[in-house]
């Protein structure tokens, strides 16, 4: 669906059950959602796990999106596409998951409410959405940290690689 709006970017992962196609499959249900298309989409990268479980690989890229939805709107019907695609509530904090749907920016708008932080707090110390940023949106500003192309990858996350096309 084509509509003018407002410009956000969306961090997709996965680790279980195909994690290459559930991030193809999420990207299409990005752009069903009402309101909103799915502007460019990186390349898919392969990151290892945070946080010391042990866990497969996770696949990760991001997306820009349009929409004339509101940040928290928007926020509800990521959740219901995590939700649509077998994501259990409860489960482990940085967990397997079989799609992980982040909100990483929203325009210029900087919120911080109960349930809904953005820009996400995550965004500068995460390569695995760093370097697809770089490649769809180096010119984006993300309020408070400025833009994407002069944001420092981390040294101390090291295993990420991009995905060859069609794996
Ligand atoms: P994580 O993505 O940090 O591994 P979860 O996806 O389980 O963990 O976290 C989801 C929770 O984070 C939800 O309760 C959601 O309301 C909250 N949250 C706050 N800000 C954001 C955001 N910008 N994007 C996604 N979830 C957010
Ligand atoms: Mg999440």
């Amino acid at each position: 669906m084509s509509e003018e709006g407002a410009e956000a970017l969306v961090g997709l992962g996965s680790n279980l059950d195909g994690p290459a196609r559930q991030i193809e499959t999420a990207l299409g249900m990005l752009d069903a959602i009402e309101h909103t298309s799915v502007v460019a989409a990186s390349s898919l990268y392969r990151s290892a796990p945070l946080g010391g479980i042990e866990q497969p690989d996770f696949v990760n890229a991001v997306a820009l999106l349009t929409t004339g939805l509101g940040a928290r709107m928007l926020l509800e019907q990521l959740q219901a596409i995590e939700r649509s695609r077998g994501r259990e509530r409860g489960e482990i904090h940085w967990g397997p998951r079989v799609l992980d749907l982040d909100l990483l920016a929203f325009g210029a708008l900087s919120i911080d409410e109960p349930g809904l932080t953005v820009p996400h707090p995550g965004i500068a110390s995460r390569n695995f959405v760093l370097l697809p940023l770089r490649e769809i949106v180096p010119d984006f500003e993300i309020p408070g940290l400025g833009r994407v192309r002069d944001l420092p990858v981390n040294d101390s996350e090291p295993r990420i690689s991009r995905l060859a096309l069609q794996e």
